[in-house]
């Protein structure tokens, strides 16, 4: 089982589902070709993907195209089901950042037959994510710069006010088709600048004012 750990506090949350938004930043939405969608697109990553703070990634053999995707992710603190979008943020325990690492080629292949993405997106390793800083730190979450290095270069650098569908809507939308628990964990999508990843790689994403996390690849 894995654990996310919330800063200052003594209460661990073993990970229980972690819901993943797809195509939620235009430019990012653009700079893959996919079209903008009327909902948010949902997949999901098995809590057994995340990896913490100076873990490594592995690229599974059966894949020569791993991309990185710095993501804003919600650790959800109650119980809760059908929320409004104004009573959604009450669920949030705290902020972290994420690295939705993604196995193009597969995922590129998948889409062409139809079929579902956990292939490309559920692997060993998937899911670097750091501690949580506590949601009453973060004043507003759509107001927060989101950065990716690889190698000290520079390769994502956006914002979470870019998000097409907010964090409050996203929890309200997701809180409709499954019941949150405490432990759940959501991925809100990425900004552009996504990029290969090779062996050697070191990985830093950031989010100001929630923290950081670093990960290299095997
Ligand atoms: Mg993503």
């Amino acid at each position: 089982m894995k654990t996310a750990r919330l800063k200052g506090s003594d209460t661990a949350y073993t990970i229980g589902k972690i819901l993943c938004i797809g195509r939620n930043y235009a430019d990012h939405i653009k700079e893959l070709g996919n079209e903008v969608p009327d909902r948010p697109v949902i997949f999901s990553k098995p809590a057994s993907s995340v990896i913490g703070e100076g873990e490594e990634i592995v690229i599974p053999s059966w894949s020569s195209d791993c991309h990185h995707e710095a993501e804003l992710a919600i650790l959800i603190g109650r119980k809760a089901k059908d929320l409004a979008p104004a009573e959604a943020l009450a669920a949030v325990a705290g902020y972290a950042v994420a690295i939705d690492l993604t196995l193009r080629d597969v995922q590129a292949e998948l889409k062409k037959k139809g079929l579902p993405w956990d292939l490309a997106k559920g692997f060993d390793t998937a899911c670097p994510l750091s501690d949580f800083v506590p949601a009453g730190e973060v004043a507003d979450p759509q107001d927060l710069r989101i950065t990716l290095s690889v190698n000290d270069e520079k390769r994502q650098d956006g914002s979470t006010a870019l998000m097409i569908h907010r964090v409050a809507e996203l929890i309200s939308y997701l809180s409709s088709v499954f019941t949150l628990e405490p432990g759940d964990v959501i991925l809100s999508g990425t900004p552009a600048g996504v990029s290969a990843v090779k062996s050697g790689d070191r990985l830093v994403a950031e989010i100001g004012g929630v923290g950081k996390i670093a990960v290299s690849v095997r």
